[in-house]
């Protein structure tokens, strides 16, 4: 018997990742305002401040873009615009799962309602599930984004749970962030399954399961 009536998944570094080439999709970017590139892709994602802010996703990698400008010399640029083109390039499409990620689902659904807690917006998540032929196999899909506030507040997961009409312990979250999958789950008082990368360690947060590939989650709830 399972510990668990239904399990949440995050969905961006859980179930899949992004398979888009990021060097010609930065070059695409360029091409598209018609300006010298500079930077490189990592470099933009550690300009990048902090959480991805879903509610003004322009204006965060504007200022991303803002800051790699200075650190060039090319205050000339308008990143709003350099932003915006990242956007239009960005496909949402091309997207993977991650190993495990069928099977763990398929395990989750022999075990009871599945659902998805995202803090991506409708308009950028939707599409990737539909590629990934998922969509079908949720009882419960909720954007943070869309709702305002995101992981690791607890609004989502309130929802989610209320969609399944199920308290909180007794069902299972399996995310790959620490700040906000662990963190979140547990302000909301659901168990959590955490997905690490290798390298990660839990320091002061406290995963009620580490699982090193959503592989293993059939051993948690019970399947062998
Ligand atoms: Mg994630």
């Amino acid at each position: 018997m399972s510990d668990f009536d239904a399990v949440l998944f995050d969905l961006d570094g859980t179930l899949c990742r992004r398979t888009q080439d990021t060097g010609a999709m930065y070059a695409a970017v360029f091409e598209r305002v018609g300006e010298e590139p500079f930077g490189a892709p990592a470099e933009l994602w550690a300009a990048l401040d902090g959480p991805p802010d879903h509610d003004d996703w322009i204006g965060y990698l504007g200022a991303g873009f803002a800051r790699l400008a200075a650190r060039h010399g090319r205050t000339d640029v308008d990143p709003l615009e350099l932003a915006e083109a990242l956007t239009t390039v960005s496909d949402e499409t091309a997207v993977g799962l991650l190993p495990g990620a069928r099977e763990a689902i398929d395990s989750a659904i022999e075990n009871g309602p599945v659902g998805v807690v995202t803090n991506g917006p409708h308009r950028r998540q939707q599409p990737k599930l539909d590629t990934l032929e998922l969509t079908h196999l949720f009882d419960v899909i909720v954007y943070g984004a869309d709702r305002g506030r995101q992981k690791p507040h607890t609004d989502a997961f309130d929802h989610a749970l209320a969609e399944l009409g199920l308290p909180a312990d007794r069902v299972l979250y399996v995310g790959n962030s620490l700040e906000y999958d662990v963190a979140g789950a547990h302000n909301a008082g659901l168990p959590v399954a955490w997905l690490r990368d290798p390298d990660e360690e839990p320091g002061a947060y406290s995963p009620e399961y580490v699982i090193e590939s959503l592989a293993e989650l059939s051993g948690i709830l019970g399947d062998e």
